[in-house]
């Protein structure tokens, strides 16, 4: 078989298994108000991952310190998802590992490396597919610039769902972007039922799609085919170049509210919004599917902090966002109000250096303020 046939093989293969995907898409939504136990998979990740973790968990164990001992809150700390094992493994999430997740409702996660060159998928893209966690939920807020951003993005699709999968012939490489229906779909919805739920009057949708005709633009039609769902909600579209700019537009950028996007753009413009609100460290996310979610900070796992020795230094708060994120999605709003209300009071002040407090100082006193 000449290389192109064998490139053309392997294309047609990746589109059967797509739309495979796209028929096991459904999935009955966990209903964490009737739900007797809850189990909280705790995984602390690679390079400042254990440091803010050990935190989490602490603060988290206070939090849920009636709940555990009644038995209606499991806490499960999972090991050997570290780059060591998994590079042992060779295997993104190895196997025993996924079973261990799998038997978990939520997890609160640590940042985890994802292995330079090779084949080897990020262990985060893995745990979104294995999992379906298809919305990528991030709060960027700035309360005195009147800045209260919510991003949808896209978790399983796009450039993303193929990315180790592209494929080469002499002098050429090609990657491909995948936007389906139901995909699409349903980030939609929790863009919008979020916006209805919470009051919210915008949403704006952030695409390339003069450029992305077929994906991007399939995705603007459906949100827009969403959004006739929700007549109160008013609903806008903006390319990602643009709306990269409007977000460092003092004059305007108080006024978006919720920001829909394919998963390539949201990665890189959530980025951007957590550096407007004070850097990577203050921002928590969370990755939300029907069975399963997970909550973890937007940032990596630091290695040059790690590297330079100052890994105690790292910035606990975006973890900590994170695990208040958690709490409200299993219907514990008046804990995770306690949490957000602590991280609001908190006047430690951590730099990520020497000068700043330690990730442990930080902690200590929202334990004290709790
Ligand atoms: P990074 O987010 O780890 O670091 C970017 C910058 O932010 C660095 O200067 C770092 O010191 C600083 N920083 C990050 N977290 C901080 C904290 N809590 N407190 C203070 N400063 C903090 O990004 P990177 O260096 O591009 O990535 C490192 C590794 O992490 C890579 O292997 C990458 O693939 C992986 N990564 C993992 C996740 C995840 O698991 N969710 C997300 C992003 C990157």
């Amino acid at each position: 078989m000449s290389q192109l046939d064998q490139a053309c093989e392997s294309f047609r293969i990746l589109m059967e298994q797509q739309l495979l995907r796209i028929e096991n898409m459904s999935a009955e939504k966990v209903d964490f108000t009737t739900k007797k136990t809850v189990t909280i998979g705790l995984v602390d990740g690679d390079g400042i991952g254990p440091i803010i973790m050990s935190q989490a968990v602490k603060v988290l164990e206070k939090l849920l310190a009636d709940e555990i001992a009644a038995g209606s809150v499991v806490l499960k700390r999972i090991e050997g998802l570290t780059i060591e094992n998994r590079l042992e493994k060779n295997q993104p999430v190895p196997t025993d590992v996924l079973e261990q997740i799998k038997t978990c409702d939520v997890l609160l996660k640590g940042p985890t490396t994802t292995p330079m060159g090779g084949k080897m998928e990020s262990a985060n893209v893995t745990l979104r597919r294995e999992l379906d966690l298809y919305a990528n939920v991030r709060p960027v807020a700035i309360p005195e610039e009147d800045i209260d951003w919510m991003f949808y993005r896209e978790n399983t699709e796009g450039e993303y769902v193929l990315g180790s999968r592209g494929v080469e012939l002499p002098g050429m490489a090609v990657d491909f972007k995948v936007t389906t229906d139901a995909g699409t779909r349903r980030i939609a919805r929790a863009a919008f039922d979020y916006a209805r739920q919470n009051g919210k009057t915008r949403v704006s949708i952030v695409t390339k799609a003069n450029i992305m005709k077929k994906t991007d633009g399939k995705f603007t039609a459906i949100c827009h085919e969403v959004a006739a769902d929700y007549p109160e909600i008013s609903v806008d579209d903006w390319y990602i170049d643009i709306m990269t700019a409007n977000l460092v537009n003092p004059a305007i950028r108080n006024q978006f509210q919720v920001m829909v996007m394919p998963n390539l753009y949201g990665d890189i413009i959530t980025d951007e919004a957590a550096q407007i609100q004070g850097g990577v460290g203050t921002a928590g996310s969370a990755n939300i599917g029907d069975r399963y979610a997970m909550f973890e900070a937007i940032h990596g796992s630091a290695p040059r902090m790690i590297e330079d020795g100052l890994g105690d230094y790292a910035n606990p708060s975006s973890i900590l966002k994170a695990e208040a994120m958690l709490l409200r999605h299993i219907c514990r709003s008046d804990t995770a109000e306690k949490l957000e209300n602590a991280l609001v009071s908190c006047k430690t002040v951590v730099t990520g250096d020497r000068n700043g407090a330690t990730c442990a100082q930080f902690a200590e006193e929202i334990m004290r303020l709790l």
